[in-house]
């Protein structure tokens, strides 16, 4: 699912995120569409980071696709 947020923990320090791009999460199966449609939808590449180094209350790191744990977090970072 999308995920709107203004900053998440990643390894620790605090990342500022651009709030019109989603934060979203993938599966190793299903990381190549995920990208695919990330540029699609947003039309820029996203930041990615393994879903284990993003820490945070209420971060679902479920696939998009298929729900199950996401290996990778797919998100657009501010300064980037
Ligand atoms: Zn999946």
């Amino acid at each position: 699912m999308d995920m709107k947020m203004k900053s998440l923990q990643i390894d620790g320090k605090e990342v500022e995120l651009l709030a019109e791009y989603p934060v979203r999460f993938a599966c190793m199966e299903h990381l190549e569409q995920e990208l695919d449609d990330y540029v699609n939808d947003f039309e820029t590449a996203p930041d990615t980071y393994a879903a284990q180094a993003i820490e945070g209350d209420g971060v679902d790191k479920s696939c998009r696709e298929c729900g199950e744990p996401g290996q990778i977090a797919l998100l657009k970072e501010k300064g980037m």
